[in-house]
């Protein structure tokens, strides 16, 4: 038992020294993802500002500083909380004889860096596709993703207001990429994270960006920002749209719509002048029946 609760303590302090060396500098620059987060954000704000799609949407839009603490909150101040509950699983996992090489199919490892980065990117973005459809699928589920869908007026930061509980809701089937990927991240697995946030951003940018026929294959603020229209089309009452960083899924799935490219729709949900307006009380929302 002593070394579960070592292992949970030591994850914790190295988590923790992990973020403050990232704050002062003192590691690699390219995994530096405390900075590495601020400068995506200054670029893609300062786009906003220069190109924005909404032109009367104001600079420091409705709930801009809420956003701009959720994206510190869920990328290090939970990060650093929630790393012991994982190391102390993963050592319960390997105690029961399963480890992070369990499940794999294939050994990427022997490939090129770039094949390794591509298919380790596409694999993830697909099971983090699943879990966003399933997040709007299931009431209990809805219910935590819901605090993402409250945003009323889009801009980039808006990309990381979510409950923290979906951090731990898109960690099994994330976990199970890697694992039938052979149980490890590629080397240079900073490259496609910073490339997900990048795209997140936009995504969620008060930029009109469609990427003409590339369209189909990588998201965008169009096609995102009708993820988080009011009103939803009469048959798809559960949403339409849940690409993360690629479309692709949505188009074979058919799950994509995008009827016109104005961008002054209403956003939110039925029922979201529920969701309370402090952070606070975000954090414990959803856990509660919230039936009127
Ligand atoms: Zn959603
Ligand atoms: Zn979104």
């Amino acid at each position: 038992m002593n070394k579960y609760i070592q292992a949970f303590y030591d994850s914790f302090i190295n988590t923790l020294n992990w973020t403050w060396n990232s704050i002062v500098f003192e590691i690699p620059w390219y995994t530096n993802y405390f900075w590495g987060l601020i400068v995506i954000s200054l670029v893609v704000w300062f786009l906003e500002i220069a190109f924005p799609w909404r032109k009367n949407q104001a600079i420091f839009r409705k709930d801009f500083w809420l956003d701009a603490f959720y994206m510190f909150f869920n990328f290090f101040i939970f990060s650093i909380v929630i790393s012991g509950v994982y190391t102390v699983m993963q050592l319960g996992f390997k105690d029961l004889g399963i480890s992070m090489k369990s499940l794999a199919l294939i050994d990427i490892s022997v490939w090129p860096m770039w094949l390794q980065l591509l298919t380790f990117f596409i694999v993830l973005d697909f099971v983090q596709w699943l879990t966003h459809v399933m997040l709007h699928r299931f009431e209990v589920l809805w219910r935590f993703h819901q605090v993402h869908h409250s945003v009323k007026e889009m801009g980039f930061a808006a990309h990381l207001r979510y409950h923290w509980m979906e951090n731990i809701l898109y960690k099994p089937l994330k976990v199970f990429g890697v694992m039938i990927l052979g149980g490890f991240e590629p080397e240079q697995a900073y490259i496609v994270h910073f490339t997900a946030i990048a795209i997140g951003h936009f995504n969620h940018s008060n930029i009109k960006i469609t990427w003409g026929p590339l369209k189909y294959i990588f998201n965008n603020p169009v096609m995102h920002l009708y993820h988080h229209a009011y009103a939803l089309p009469k048959d798809r009452n559960y949403g339409v749209n849940f690409g993360i960083s690629l479309s692709v899924w949505d188009y074979l799935f058919k799950t994509n719509y995008i009827p016109e490219e104005s961008g002054t729709i209403e956003l939110g949900y039925k029922g979201d002048e529920q969701m309370p307006k402090n952070f606070w009380r975000q954090l414990t929302y959803g856990f509660f029946s919230s039936k009127k």
